[in-house]
Parts: structure tokens; C-alpha cells; sequence
């Protein structure tokens, strides 16, 4: 990722970026950190290094949780440096996605698939092996030509209600578009939905996934929350934004992905699939309201949840210290650098972690200046406990892992709640 230029112009006074009405309550605050990407090389450790407000708001009309823009996506997304194709659990689910929307929704050679963020082709990659015809839309030049090289035509650029009515005279109105972990992403909700309205043929279905919100309250998943990530949503508060522009959501699932997350389907109002929702869609809504995401209380608890994780955390690595034990991260993903920089932890508690990844090696956590090492070290320096930072991967690391328990290690999980593996 790109390191970030000036910050983007803020004002004390936000406002919604749904519905326009002040921010007055502040959903949580965690301090100041370092764009969660922005790994360091050694000879850069001594440098000033940019921090930005991690200070969430909710707003008391629409539910809308949110980040003020603090860096602009010009600064974050346009030279990004994760390429989705690197993970094999990724290219599961997405080959996953498109057998079961070709099956549902009797997609062939005459159909058109759009995806927004496309990334380097992960998924439009399966529709073009199918012959169906596909345009990804990615604003980081260096992601799309990758895309370009599997098959995968790309158009380089942002994604709003602009470019959609220029991409609609074009090449023609989508039958299905895609929008995976982007709508998060976007600072002007509204433009970037008009832009669905715009682009979606009369009979056509749009399909986004994005954390679900209730679940990141109820498994205080607050190191989700990072400066790449402007919104935060419900399915009550996503029904809204839809529908203020047109679209209606008719049907909704639960998914694993990233600690708990949906996938809405929109139409046009007014289109065939609108009107006969599924009854997933009545149930989603009756879940969330028995979990009280339309009142404004549900969201004043979160802080609390967050710091006595801090706190827990923070007794654990303390007292293990005093005791004489090691401790090692495992991973380095966007997640860990939240959890580590509001938890204030650096090498004092944490001696060092380890990644897969070969281009992390050598490098440091931003803010924390944890070192990054391949995960053969762990076998060298057999700690005590191995802290597992993408709590989401658990399972899979533990077993990955499963030799630490020659010498008695331990693993360790923040999320969530700080909890002890043998
Ligand atoms: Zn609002």
C-alpha cells in the first residue's frame, strides 16, 4: 500500500455520510494509529511516522457506524499491495460464489458480469472459464493489470454513480454485479449506490458482502475497525441506503467470511426478484431488532466490551513477562496492528511475530515496530505462547502449529475474549 499523503480535509462538525444528520455519539474510540498496511523497512524506523484518529461514531438516526475520511482512498487503494489471489481460502469461496449465481440466476454467454473492486481477477476469473462475459472495475492500476494477464478485461478507476452511467453507455448494464468487501471501503455511500442503481439492468441482481455489524458488537471484533474501513453496516441500516436509491434487498445470508458477515441481493423496486422476497430477509430483520440494532443504547455498551479486552490483554502479556515467559505473535494482518497500537503492545510484551507472506519479512509492524519474521522462528526460539492476531484463522493455525506443544507452548487468542489454547 501507498504511504499517505496529506491528510484529507476533516471537519470537527461530521455529519452522516448516509443521512446527512450531525455524528454527536461516538461508538468507540481507539486512539490514534498508523495506516494498518504500512509496514516499515529497517531504515526507516527512525522516520516520523504518520498517525490518524481511529475515532468511531454512530450516528443516532440511520445507524450508520463510521469513520471520518482521514486518509483519502486516492492515498490507500490506488497502489495496493494485497492481491487477493494469494489466498487459497478466498479462491474457495469465490469459485463457490459463481457456480451457485450461475445456477440461480441461469447465467451464459449472453449475460453480463460486472464486479466492483475486482481486485487482480480472483473471482471474475471462474465466469470467464465459463464463457460468461465479465468487466472488473479497479481503481489500483498495478492490481488490474494483473487481472488483465489472467483473461480478466479491467477498467481502471473509482466506482460511483459517474463512472457507472459512462460504463452503462459503454459497455452495457450488468445482469449481475459484484461488490465483495468494498462497500466498507467507500466514503460516499450514496454516490456509490446510485452508481448500482445506474449500472444494474431492469431484471438484474446485485450481490455485496461486507462484515455484518451486530456480529462485530457481539464478538468484539473492534480490531475489524481500521482507517480502510469508513462504514460499518446492519442489515437494517444497509435496507435504508438501498432502498433510498431504488434498490430493493430480497433476499440475505450469513457467512463465516472475516468473523461473521452478509451477503445482500438487490433489484430494481418494482423488478420481478423484488417482488418476491425470501424469507430470509423477514428473519435477518427480526434477528437484528431482537438484538436492538435500531436503538441507539445497543451501541453505547460496545466501548466497555472494548477496553475490558484491553485490560485483559494487557494483564495477561504482564504477567507472563513477570513469570519469564515468551511470547510471539503469529501474522501480521490489518487487524493485529489496530488490537496492537490501541493495546499500546511493542517488543516490551510482544517479542516478535511471524508471517506466510515472504514480502513481510524483515520489515516491522507500523506504530509497534514488531518485528516480521518467517515462521520457522518459532521452532528456533520455542516460546511459551504463540498469540494468534488473526483470531479468524484459528483453528487452521493451531493445527499448522500443532508442533509447540513439544516444548509446552501455548497459544494465545484476543478475540473475542482473551483466551488460553493448550
Ligand atoms: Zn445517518
Amino acid at each position: 500500500m501507498s504511504t499517505a499523503s496529506a491528510p484529507a480535509p476533516t471537519t470537527a462538525a461530521a455529519s452522516c455520510r448516509f443521512c446527512g444528520r450531525p455524528l454527536t455519539r461516538v461508538f468507540v474510540d481507539l486512539g490514534m494509529s498508523p495506516l494498518c498496511e504500512s509496514f516499515l523497512a529497517a531504515g526507516e524506523l527512525d522516520r516520523m511516522e504518520p498517525f490518524y484518529p481511529l475515532l468511531v461514531r454512530v450516528c443516532d438516526g440511520c445507524f450508520l457506524v463510521q469513520l471520518a475520511e482521514y486518509v483519502r482512498p486516492a492515498d490507500i487503494f490506488t497502489d495496493y499491495a494485497y492481491f487477493s489471489s494469494y489466498s487459497t481460502s478466498w479462491l474457495d469461496h469465490a469459485r463457490r460464489y459463481v457456480d451457485a449465481m450461475r445456477d440461480r440466476f441461469a447465467l451464459g454467454r449472453g449475460s453480463r458480469v460486472v464486479e466492483i473492486a475486482s481486485n487482480d481477477g480472483y473471482l471474475l476469473q471462474y465466469f470467464v472459464a465459463k464463457g460468461i462475459p465479465v468487466l472488473g472495475v479497479e481503481p489500483a492500476a498495478n492490481v488490474a493489470r494483473a487481472a488483465e494477464e489472467k483473461g480478466v478485461p479491467t477498467w481502471v478507476g473509482f466506482f460511483g454513480a459517474e463512472s457507472a452511467a459512462r460504463l452503462a453507455r459503454e459497455r452495457g448494464r450488468a445482469d449481475l454485479m459484484i461488490g465483495n468487501n468494498v462497500l466498507a471501503q467507500v466514503p460516499d455511500v450514496n454516490d456509490f449506490v446510485e452508481g448500482y442503481r445506474t449500472l444494474l439492468a431492469p431484471e438484474g441482481v446485485a450481490t455485496l458482502e461486507f462484515p455484518h455489524l451486530m456480529r462485530l458488537m457481539e464478538r468484539n471484533q473492534f480490531d475489524t475497525i481500521y482507517h480502510e474501513h469508513f462504514s460499518y453496516f446492519s442489515f437494517f441500516t444497509a435496507e435504508a441506503i438501498f432502498a433510498r436509491h431504488g434498490l430493493a434487498l430480497f433476499d440475505v445470508e450469513e457467512l463465516p467470511t472475516h468473523g461473521g458477515s452478509l451477503r445482500i441481493y438487490a433489484a430494481h423496486r418494482g423488478s420481478r426478484r423484488a417482488a418476491a422476497p425470501s424469507s430470509r430477509v423477514e428473519t435477518m430483520r427480526r434477528m437484528e431488532k431482537g438484538n436492538g440494532v435500531d436503538r441507539i443504547e445497543t451501541y453505547s455498551a460496545f466501548p466497555e466490551q472494548v477496553r475490558r479486552v484491553k485490560r485483559d490483554l494487557l494483564k495477561f502479556l504482564i504477567a507472563a513477562r513477570e513469570r519469564g515467559d515468551s511470547v510471539v505473535g503469529y501474522g501480521a494482518p490489518g487487524k493485529g496492528n489496530t488490537l496492537l497500537n490501541y493495546c499500546g503492545i511493542r517488543t516490551d510484551l510482544l517479542d516478535y511475530t511471524v508471517d506466510r507472506n515472504p514480502h513481510k519479512h524483515g520489515r516491522f509492524l507500523p506504530g509497534t515496530h514488531i518485528p516480521i519474521f518467517p515462521p520457522e522462528k518459532i521452532r528456533e526460539t520455542r516460546p511459551r505462547y504463540v498469540f494468534i492476531l488473526p483470531w479468524n484463522l484459528k483453528d487452521e493455525i493451531m493445527e499448522q502449529l500443532a508442533y509447540v506443544r513439544e516444548w509446552g507452548g501455548r497459544f494465545l487468542v484476543p478475540i473475542p475474549e482473551v483466551r488460553e489454547y493448550a
